[in-house]
């Protein structure tokens, strides 16, 4: 997999060498505003550590990490009002998946109905999708 490149942007933004509209920040994560939402609301949350994607950080991160990652990312649904009309979250892990920055974050989507769960993309008619074997 990736070895992570502390040039990447986030990375900076831990940092404070580049800006973000921050929504939230703990000891373990970072909330703020995506710089081309996709939603009305859309938020990304990232750890402070410095972990590629979700593979990354669920294989080494530490309980107090992912636990710090996954409490912020509730409380930032719940400080942008999200909770009542309901929100998405999601996370990108390399290719298929169109992951652009290579430290993990993850996507809080929201302030309007999504719509189904993917659009786009080379998607099949539902029920003609099969598990590779
Ligand atoms: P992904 O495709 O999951 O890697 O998503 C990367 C996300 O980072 C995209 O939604 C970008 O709009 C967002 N992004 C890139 N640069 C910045 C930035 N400086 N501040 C906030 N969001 C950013």
């Amino acid at each position: 997999m990736f070895k992570y490149d502390d040039t990447n942007i986030f990375a900076k933004i831990i940092r404070g060498k580049l800006p973000s509209d921050k929504v939230l920040e703990t000891e373990h994560a970072l909330a703020f505003h995506d710089i081309n939402p996709q939603a009305p609301i859309h938020v990304l949350v990232i750890p402070k550590g410095p972990y590629v994607s979700m593979d990354d950080f669920t294989a080494n991160a530490s309980a107090e990490e992912i636990v710090g990652l996954w409490r912020a990312v509730g409380e930032a649904a719940r400080l942008l009002d999200l909770v009542e009309g309901g929100y998405r979250v999601m996370s990108n892990h390399s290719a298929n998946a169109h992951q652009e920055v290579f430290h993990l974050h993850i996507h809080i989507l929201g302030g309007r109905p999504l719509g189904p769960m993917l659009e786009g993309g080379d998607i099949p008619p539902n029920g003609t999708w099969h598990r590779p074997a």
